[in-house]
């Protein structure tokens, strides 16, 4: 007889930790959640997160950036939530697709079982069987990565429609594990109002009734705000929100987000989540995050970089690219001022072309469409010929071999067939394979590929090693057509993909001068920042020094 539908596995191998939000989205759940993860990896225990994000698209790669951010390429190709990007960053760890929920991905798997028959003629439901599906999906994403503990942390706020089915799984999930195996985490926001800032706690309040309407109690209530908490509002707190007082946790806003692991710790989070969840709380390592965060402190001297992009008023759609630089920071010393370039301002305005010649050096990141390419363009026309530091990622290294066959080779139409498909010389063309390709959801050239780099080359000295695996986004490439003419003394691909595209170009007559088609973003972690990052910002200070060696005493006639 088949199970029924109703019923879980009562297996109690994995213990679980829900983080949800509530009161407003943009409280910084991702980076709570990252941060718990912590916690108990710190402790020795092995952990993984999984993100739910409600909405039916299969994945965030078919989304604009101006509505959820980045999007986080995974090493196996995956398109996810910029979210990932945060747990690879805080855990130190790779993830896979399957760690990312979607509305979309559960209901296309629910929609694939029925018209298989796996259902056996019974009536399709919510619950059990959209529920049964995200259940099944995060024990096996526990399983697969070895994980004791996987924590879940669910987009949107509580009381969203979307939502439902996943706290209502949840929910069913922390009953099949019985006691000791969930911990539920409610992230709010308790504001602050009037002239001496009175922290209010009714909208937390709020948030928790209606967690508790749908059957989930707290724990642990992280309260998000501009200040610390003060004894008396956690106390009260804790009364109406029935959490106990140390379960209560403050979180206000830290210079770095790399700090909150540290606060939560202060407060006694790691030792409850692990006697909530009866393990073993060891005395918890943080030597090289310390490490990280008092060097990041105790910056001397600054550097300014400038990103050029097309999407800048949103500073989450180039999120890696800046925790890179910050990663940078806690390792170099030096406080990386980013600057951020409207790609479609910038020609049009010359006090900004005049702050970016005076830039330490020049970031332009990834990009589509035609909007703005002309700005990037510019900005690393000014890099190249002024010997500004200069790094290019995907567009930008693709918009480096426009700019250089248009103002070098004289090729002066020359462009990228996505901005001009009738360019007479059509420097940057469609990858063969995506000629025929129609569907625009998960079909580019996705994840990691290996790159192999030249003995000598720039950017095989910058990584110490000729063999690198990079993660890679795009439908375009350099036109192969075109490589012996861009190809020059100065100018010189310096990597290759197994299948022999064109991955880095490299000025050499220049202080610092690379493009990549890959994506090193996504790789820099604040234990270990990319080495292409760090380069860039090591070659940006020492254009500083040269620029303004220290300053002379002062002489007084
Ligand atoms: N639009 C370019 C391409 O598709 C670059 C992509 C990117 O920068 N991620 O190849």
């Amino acid at each position: 007889m088949a199970p029924s539908p109703y019923e879980g596995p009562r297996s109690a191998a994995v213990k679980v930790i829900v983080v949800s939000g509530g009161v407003i989205s943009g409280l910084g759940k991702g980076i709570t959640t990252s941060s718990l993860g912590r916690l108990l990896k710190a402790r020795g225990i092995p952990v993984t997160i999984l993100k739910i994000d409600p909405y039916l698209n299969v994945d965030a790669g078919t989304m604009n950036p101006y509505q959820h951010g980045e999007v986080f390429v995974l090493d196996d190709g995956t398109e996810a939530d910029l979210d990932l990007g945060n747990y690879e960053r805080f855990l130190g760890q790779s993830l896979v697709g399957t760690h990312n929920l979607t509305t979309g991905k559960i209901y296309r798997a629910v929609i694939e079982k029925e018209r298989r028959g796996d259902y056996l003629g019974n009536t399709v439901q919510i619950i059990p069987h959209v529920t049964g599906e995200i259940k099944r999906s995060i024990r096996e994403v526990a399983q697969a990565a070895g994980a004791e503990v996987v924590l879940v942390e669910v987009g949107g706020t509580v009381g969203d429609i979307e939502s439902m089915p996943f706290l209502e799984a949840l929910r069913e999930l922390s009953y099949e594990l019985g006691e000791g195996h969930t911990a539920f985490v409610h992230t709010t926001l308790v504001p602050t109002v009037g002239p001496v800032g009175e922290a209010k706690t009714k909208p937390t309040q709020h948030s928790v009734r209606e967690l508790r309407a749908i059957g989930i109690r707290p724990n642990l209530i992280i309260a998000r705000g501009p200040a610390p908490l003060t004894p008396e509002i956690k106390a009260k707190i804790s009364l109406f929100c029935d959490v106990p007082p140390e379960g209560v946790i403050s979180v206000p806003d830290q210079p770095v987000i790399y700090e909150v692991p540290l606060v939560l710790e202060a407060q006694g989070v790691g030792s409850f989540l692990c006697r909530q969840l009866d393990l073993p709380d060891r005395p918890p390592e943080y030597a090289a995050w310390k490490e990280f965060l008092a060097t990041y402190r105790r910056c001397e001297g600054s550097v300014e970089v400038a990103v050029v992009g097309k999407y800048v008023e949103l500073r989450d759609a180039y999120l890696s690219h800046s925790e890179a630089f910050h990663h940078c920071q806690g390792h170099l010393g030096v406080e990386i001022r980013l600057q951020w370039y409207d790609a479609e301002d910038l020609p049009k305005n010359p006090s900004l072309v005049a702050r970016l010649e005076r830039s330490d050096a020049v970031l332009v990141p990834g990009g589509f469409g035609a909007r703005g390419v002309e700005g990037k363009v510019r900005a690393i026309e000014i890099a190249r010929t002024r010997g500004i530091p200069y790094l290019g990622v995907c567009y930008g290294f693709q918009m480096a071999a426009v700019e250089y066959a248009r103002n070098v080779l004289g090729l002066a139409a020359a462009n990228s067939t996505e901005v001009d498909p009738s360019t007479p010389d059509p420097v940057v063309c469609l990858l063969e394979e995506q000629k025929a390709q129609s569907d625009l959801g998960g079909t580019m050239r996705l994840g990691a590929q290996r790159v192999v780099l030249s003995d000598a080359s720039r950017v095989a000295q910058v990584y110490g090693q000729t063999e690198v695996w990079e993660r890679h986004r795009h439908r375009y490439e350099i036109n192969p057509a075109y490589l012996d003419r861009l190809r020059t003394e100065g100018f010189v691909d310096s990597g290759r993909s197994v299948d022999g595209r064109v991955e880095v170009l490299e000025a050499r007559d220049h202080p610092f001068f690379l493009g990549v088609q890959f994506h090193p973003e996504f790789l820099s972690r604040p234990e270990a920042p990319h080495p292409l990052y760090r380069a860039l910002v090591q070659a940006a200070i020492a254009r500083k020094e040269v620029a303004s060696p220290v300053a002379p005493a002062p002489t007084f006639a």
